[in-house]
């Protein structure tokens, strides 16, 4: 960063996206082979989705369904990437930076922890941020809740920006 003076932001993302039918979820980017597939309108990146958010949060600028408004049929089936990088751009446009990316997949099925790091890789080359600045994890709901029944899957996220005064 040059001399200029930034100040530091967090925004948090939420999502959550039924299971229906299929063969492989999609989280981060990554297509996890399960017995069920997420539905939604996009490729329904419930993680993806959340970290989204969480800049759009940052950046005190809306959110997905904001800047992406699913009664658009463009974004049938569109993979979420498109999202996260529209997100990442708004704050270069602004001369700011990523500084952090923090995300929890909540669900008992899949397991997500063997796909972590191919997740932290793929986010790492969409948002062009070192692999150290992006975490992600998961954690089960103890059989609790949507979540439990393994009825869908729910993310969480914490994006830390730094954007000039
Ligand atoms: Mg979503």
């Amino acid at each position: 960063m040059n001399a200029m003076q930034y100040e530091f932001r967090t925004g948090n993302g939420y999502d959550v996206h039924a299971f229906e039918e299929g063969a492989a979820v999609i989280l981060c980017g990554i297509s996890i082979p399960h017995k069920y597939k997420l539905k939604g309108h996009s490729d329904a990146d419930v993680a993806m989705h959340a970290l989204t958010d969480a800049i759009y949060g940052a950046l005190a600028d809306g959110d997905i369904g904001t800047h992406f408004p699913p009664s658009d049929p463009q974004w049938k089936g569109a993979p979420s990437d498109i999202f996260l990088s529209h997100a990442n751009k708004l704050i270069i446009e602004r001369e700011g930076k990523l500084i952090h990316a923090d995300i929890t997949i909540i669900c008992e099925y899949p397991k997500i922890s063997p796909h972590c790091l191919a997740m932290k890789k793929q986010l790492s080359d969409i948002l062009s941020l070192d692999m150290d600045r992006i975490s992600v994890k998961a954690t089960t709901s103890e059989k609790l809740g949507f979540t439990g029944r393994e009825e869908g899957i729910a993310s969480i996220a914490t994006a830390t920006i730094a954007l000039p005064f």
